[in-house]
């Protein structure tokens, strides 16, 4: 970057694509990261050029600008009296930034650890995850966080690194391309090295693996499945801190695996994907990244189910006059001590992020829509001894993982036929709810109306304690206007603040990634959805030859973990690979019967459901009221479904003269 001084941008050459041209422009650009959306968001303006006066007029247009150091989509609009038009763009800047990769990546997880009522900035280059520990306070603020994880990294091992490394140069050309650097990801890139592929990349838009455990840095982050079992099967780690270990570990866990399993050299940073055409007469994916295009015979979608925030649509919350941002982009530089902080929501996250703040916040509001059903979490440190034993004898470690699956499977006819069967879990939830909440009129805002399982059943043992403390205010209700600093609920209740949090998660039903995914006829994966996702065993869509996807519809889970699952669809996908190999043939689409077939089974079995029955409304739901989201059946009825590819279920695309392998 030239001339901008120390502010992010860009000036210098560019080259805009829109409505089939391209021009070559000089352009000046600025950014900055966005913590309530955890967007990078970029402006600027663009030289006077005639050819683009001749095809946007005084409109406006969707493009793709490209520059020296990257390229990202962008729409133009109001050119100045000298016909320069501006520029904005909501996504990875086509200029690096002074914190390393945008996106999430800048929002700096790894500055407080587990358990840290380090609600203020550390600098991550000082702090990464696994250096605050758990239980320590801090509170103070010190440097600058934007850096994120890409500067610092899971564990104290790289805490002086002055920032990443440049990101790897894009091949032209690769056999398969795996979106995404979480567990998904990741787990592909091992299945696909065991499996003699070795020619595929990782893009990740951010600047590190991890993907959920990289960004979700709020204090208290934890999982809520077991570690033993919340861990691939094939890289046991017998050195977990606690039963339900806490994210710096599970994000350091992994990088090691990464590390283990060979995968940096596959590894592309800070690209991410804008838009993938699948071509029909090369039979290959055509992919534009942020830092420049390639193509793939087969494209693996791991971009996480629950990746993109989901934020509220409140009237003046945009303005607000305070510090908002979401539990996925945790703002570490915004010192909650002695604050006035409002909560927005009540699920997963919120209930481990309000007994971390609550000690040290001045008044916490927590906004409310729905009340869950809460259990306790029995989490414990694991001790020296069983650490060692795990290391020494492995099987030990193998059993105690098989229990804790068994554990968890034993709940699922509970969830998916009769949902009586909870009735027994919930009366332990009531008997917590009645022994934590003495006061009658709290303990009624707090007592769900649904049955168990509908939403997702939470687990904590210290979120009811910290809502009877003196200065936490539970507002029943969802939170509907803000004006200035005053936020005011949908029943009245109005109150003011000087910090919003969103625990409001993610978008699950409509997973945005769809909306840059393109069949060969020009049609996006989100217009064939239309609001309705659908595949053939959770993994490949009727119409996008050669895409695999990564927890793809009706994968999630309600009671187990998701790691499993990843599992039994990475077996599918290396078998789908080995299809390819076998039958000689180019690509595979999926046979719009078959899919359909799978779907209707689905529908069949979610009928009974408690995600059906139970009478809630969760975000497993999509607008029509269908669930897309969960598997309504046992995990190993999913390994069964995904162990093999069944040819008859796809048209087999033939090699074309010239373009062979
Ligand atoms: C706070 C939290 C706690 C959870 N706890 C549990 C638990 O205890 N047990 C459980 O089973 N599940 C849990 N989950 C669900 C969890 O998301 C999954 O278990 C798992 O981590 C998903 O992995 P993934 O790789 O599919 O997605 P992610 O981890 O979300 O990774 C997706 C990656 O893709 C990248 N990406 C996205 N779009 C692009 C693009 N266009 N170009 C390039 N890169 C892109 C993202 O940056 C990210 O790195 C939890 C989720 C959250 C949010």
């Amino acid at each position: 970057m030239a001339g901008l001084g120390d502010m992010d941008g860009y000036e210098g050459t560019a080259a805009v694509e829109v409505g089939g041209s391209r021009f070559d422009v000089q352009v000046r650009l600025r950014g900055h990261f966005q913590p309530i959306d955890g967007r990078y968001h970029w402006h600027g303006r663009l030289s006077a050029h005639e050819g683009l006066d001749g095809v946007l007029g005084s409109g406006k247009a969707a493009g793709v600008l490209t520059t020296a150091e990257g390229s990202a989509p962008c729409e133009l609009s109001e050119p100045d009296p000298s016909r320069r038009y501006r520029v904005t763009g909501i996504s990875t800047p086509p200029f690096r930034t002074a914190g390393a990769a945008a996106g999430p990546a800048a929002a700096g997880p790894g500055t407080a650890g587990p358990g840290t009522a380090g609600l203020a900035a550390a600098s991550p280059a000082a702090a990464g995850p696994g250096t605050v520990g758990p239980g320590t306070a801090g509170l103070a603020a010190a440097g600058r966080a934007t850096a994120g994880q890409d500067a610092a990294g899971p564990g104290t091992g790289r805490q002086d690194s002055p920032g990443p490394a440049a990101p790897a140069p894009l091949p032209g050309h690769v056999r398969v391309a795996i979106i995404g650097a979480g567990l998904g990801g990741i787990g592909a890139g091992i299945r696909l090295r065991g499996a003699g592929v070795t020619d595929f990349v990782i893009l990740e838009r951010a600047g590190s693996v991890g993907g959920t455990w990289r960004d979700n840095t709020y204090p208290g982050c934890a999982c809520d499945i077991p570690s033993h079992l919340y861990s691939f099967s094939f890289a046991p780690n017998p050195d977990w801190s606690h039963s339900f270990s806490r994210q710096p570990e599970i994000w350091r866990y992994l990088e090691d695996v990464t590390d283990r399993y060979s995968l940096r050299r596959h590894l592309v940073f800070g690209t991410e994907l804008n838009r993938a055409d699948w071509a029909a007469g090369e039979a290959r994916w055509r992919l534009q990244t942020s830092r420049g295009e390639l193509t793939a015979d087969v494209l693996i979608c791991a971009a996480g189910p629950l990746s993109e925030p989901s934020l509220p649509d409140v009237p003046g919350l945009a303005d607000f006059s305070g510090a908002v941002f979401h539990s996925a982009r945790w703002n570490h530089d915004f010192d909650l001590a002695r604050k006035r902080v409002a909560v927005v929501g009540t699920g997963a996250s919120s209930i481990q992020i309000v007994p971390e703040i609550q000690p040290v916040v001045h008044r916490l509001m927590l906004f409310q829509r729905t009340p869950a059903w809460v259990v306790p979490r029995r989490d414990r440190a694991i001790s020296e001894f069983e650490k060692r034993l795990y290391r020494q004898v492995p099987t030990v470690q193998r059993l105690a993982r098989l229990g804790i699956y068994a554990s968890r499977e034993s709940l699922v006819g509970g969830f998916t036929k009769r949902p009586a069967i909870l009735k027994a879990a919930q009366g332990m939830a009531l008997r917590n709810l009645a022994r934590s909440i003495r006061d009658p009129g709290l303990r009624a805002k707090l007592t769900p109306d649904y049955i168990m399982g509908c939403k997702r059943i939470l687990i904590s043992s210290d979120f009811y304690p910290a809502l009877c403390e003196p200065n936490v205010q539970v507002v029943a209700s969802g939170l509907a206007n803000v004006d200035g600093n005053t936020l005011t609920a949908k029943d009245g209740t109005s109150c003011e603040a000087d910090a919003i949090i969103l625990a409001t998660g993610f978008h699950a039903v409509d997973a945005p990634i769809a909306d840059r995914i393109y069949r060969a006829d020009g049609m996006s994966l989100a217009q064939s959805w239309a609001g309705d996702m659908r595949a053939l065993r959770g993994t490949t869509i009727a119409g996008f030859p050669n895409l695999c996807m990564v927890i793809g519809p009706n994968t999630g889970l309600g009671h187990n973990s998701m790691i499993y699952m990843i599992e039994s669809q990475l077996n599918y996908i290396v078998d789908y690979l080995d299809t390819l190999d076998r039958t000689g043939a180019a690509a595979m689409d999926t046979r719009p019967g078959a899919q359909q077939r799978w779907c209707d089974d689905i529908e069949r079995r979610m009928a009974s459901t408690v995600w059906t029955t139970g009478g809630c409304v969760s975000w497993y739901l999509n607008a029509a009221g269908r669930n897309p989201t969960l598997w309504p059946g046992s995990t190993i009825g999913f390994r069964r479904a995904t162990r093999h590819v069944d040819p008859a279920e796809y048209e087999l695309i033939p090699q074309r003269r010239g373009t062979g392998r």
